[in-house]
């Protein structure tokens, strides 16, 4: 009997078995062979631009398919966003001096928590392997105020990327909750607005693209600290936020314009259920976000909630879904997992009925499983079915602020 001469295995127990001239390789060798190549490429080249592949936007997409479920039209944009920041970092390492310079494209995507804007934008990073850093808006403060210091996020980027500098200043970054920062109140200048517009005001530099001196161990500014100095041209930004009630904005919007002079658009359906789709720059004007900021962030796109079907798929379909995991995990110890439907249905209904949206499936299944998790190892079954009446019987048992916390 052949036998990969890899690991040991015999032809029966691989789903392919190759033969070369003095030996057999099987396919998980073969994938595991591609995998030590490609993390060896990696800390050969970390981030080399060279050796990124330009995938075309549709390639993006499809690549995001894998990862996030629904999201079409942020999808799109975001594809389309990410294709031509490359394009731009590669026109610009040529280093010739160009009569057109492509501007860059951060993206904002406005959506309920819980939709995927993290997601999106970590996936896009995965595709890149560039370095990525996820910020929160709301720990942000003006210099010389309680709170992080707006350089700070590059400090992130400089860690993430173990000090190349070279790489963290082509890397990726995520703001998220940037609709913390909005402006609270019309009139600006009645008390100092620490963490509002000051912040915008501080984020535009980096937004635009300028060299920043950035603290290397983060913190606040020593004199005798040594800065690097980090050139934010490329680095692309992805702000991420809820903007709750901007639906309202925009109905304002949408109601001027059909009597005003867009009036041609009047004979336009207005979808009242998911005002969302039509959100445009002003909308986030006249919620707070200073122009500026939203000149720099030119690419704006929106995030639709998910539904029951959006979130029954999240469950099994996305590359590395919550299923799958469990199954994985089970499989390692040699125990065969099966899901019944109802299950799944099942814990899609607790996951709406408790308001958890997508995170909330995780805390959920993980309740469910425990206790599976806790004794098959040690036992002498090999399957295992997860039946609804299963899962319901351990979801009555745990506490729900507990799986709200999680
Ligand atoms: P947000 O940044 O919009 O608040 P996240 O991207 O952090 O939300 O989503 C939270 C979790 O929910 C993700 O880790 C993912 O497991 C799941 N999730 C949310 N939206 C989707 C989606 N569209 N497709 C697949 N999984 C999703």
């Amino acid at each position: 009997m052949d036998k990969c001469s890899f690991c040991g295995r015999d032809k029966r127990e691989t789903n392919l078995l190759i033969a070369g001239i003095s030996g057999h390789i099987c396919d998980s060798c073969v994938e595991q062979a591609y995998d030590i190549v490609q993390e060896e490429i990696k800390k050969t080249h970390p981030f080399d631009l060279n050796s990124i592949k330009l995938l075309k936007p549709k390639e993006i997409k499809k690549f995001l398919d894998l990862y996030v479920i629904g999201q079409e039209e942020a999808k799109k944009i975001i594809s389309v966003a990410v294709y031509n920041h490359y394009k731009r970092l590669i026109q610009s390492n040529r280093k010739e001096t160009e009569d057109v310079e492509i501007e860059k494209s951060n993206i904002i995507l406005v959506g309920e928590t819980g939709t995927g804007k993290t997601l999106l934008a970590r996936t896009i990073a995965k595709l890149l392997h560039v370095p990525f850093t996820i910020v929160d808006a709301t720990v942000l403060t003006e210099a010389g105020y309680v709170g992080e210091d707006i350089e700070s996020i590059l400090t992130r980027l400089l860690q993430v990327a173990d000090y190349n500098l070279e790489a963290a200043e082509k890397g990726i970054v995520f703001i998220d909750e940037i609709d913390k920062i909005a402006r609270k109140g019309d009139n600006p200048s009645i008390t100092r607005d620490v963490s509002g517009e000051g912040v915008q005001q501080g984020l535009l530099k980096l937004l635009e693209g300028s060299i920043v001196n950035v603290p290397p161990q983060g913190g606040r500014k020593h004199p005798d600290q040594k800065m690097i100095p980090v050139d934010t041209r490329n680095v692309l930004f992805i702000c991420g936020g809820a903007f709750e009630g901007i639906e309202r904005k925009i109905a304002q919007r949408l109601n001027t314009t059909v009597v005003g002079y867009n009036a041609a658009r009047k004979s336009d359906i207005i979808d009242r259920n998911n005002l969302m789709q039509y959100i445009a720059p002003q909308d986030l004007r006249a919620y707070g976000m200073i122009p500026e900021i939203i000149g720099r962030l030119p690419m704006l796109t929106f995030l639709h909630p998910l539904d029951k079907k959006a979130l029954r798929s999240i469950l099994t379909e996305p590359k590395n879904a919550i299923i799958k995991q469990y199954i994985k995990l089970f499989e390692l110890d040699g125990i065969k997992l099966t899901f019944e439907e109802e299950t799944l249905d099942y814990v899609v209904e607790k996951a709406v009925e408790f308001k958890l949206g997508a995170r909330g499936l995780r805390s959920i299944c993980e309740a469910i499983m425990i206790d599976a998790m806790f004794e098959l190892p040690s036992g002498e079954e090999n399957e295992i079915n997860i039946t609804a009446d299963y899962a319901k019987s351990k979801i009555e048992k745990v506490n729900l602020q507990r799986l709200k916390a999680a």
